[in-house]
């Protein structure tokens, strides 16, 4: 067996900057889509940088975990995938993504429930897209009301897997 499932839960840092970008005009002004092509960027780099660290000659299959809270743009990102994964290892690389929804669970009364997206407004929903921890100043637990919980998944961006061959 040449092929190899390599699996580890390799976090994105969600504040990731787009480093060719930096000169473009603001999210504000380009439709918001600066956060995608910063995720992007990263998981492409730490995704090359395990294949590197494997000596991987391929990478067949990667799948990449996606918080609901990050509101990330799948179109977007994809795109963005595929035009950074050009003239790489991973330019053939079937890149699949999935969603973890959102998890909270109350610290006054221990309850735990999931969020629709929807049950967000679209101001709200936009202002924890850029800084998660805002969603304390717009959830309340369902059960008690209380402002006071956890955010149990849902949040930040990971490479679960890619699959080498070496
Ligand atoms: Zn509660």
């Amino acid at each position: 067996m040449l092929e190899d499932f390599w699996y580890r839960r390799e976090e994105i840092p969600s504040d990731a900057a787009f480093r060719n970008h930096l000169n473009n005009p603001l999210p504000s002004e380009s439709g918001g889509c600066l956060h995608e092509w910063a995720l992007a960027e990263a998981v492409i780099s730490t995704m090359l940088a395990v294949a590197k660290e494997k000596g991987a000659k391929a990478v067949s299959e990667a799948m990449i975990k996606l918080g609901r809270l990050q509101n990330i743009d799948t179109e977007i990102f994809n795109h963005a995938l595929r035009e950074l994964a050009k003239g790489t290892l991973l330019e053939k690389t079937e890149i699949k993504l999935e969603m973890e929804e959102s998890r909270f669970k109350c610290r006054a009364c221990g309850h735990e429930w999931k969020l629709a997206p929807s049950e967000v407004g679209s101001d709200e929903s936009e202002a924890i897209h850029f800084i998660p921890d805002l969603a304390h100043a717009f959830i309340r637990c369902p059960r008690c009301r209380s402002p006071d919980f956890e955010i149990t998944g849902g949040r930040g961006v990971w490479v679960e897997y890619i699959r080498i061959s070496t």
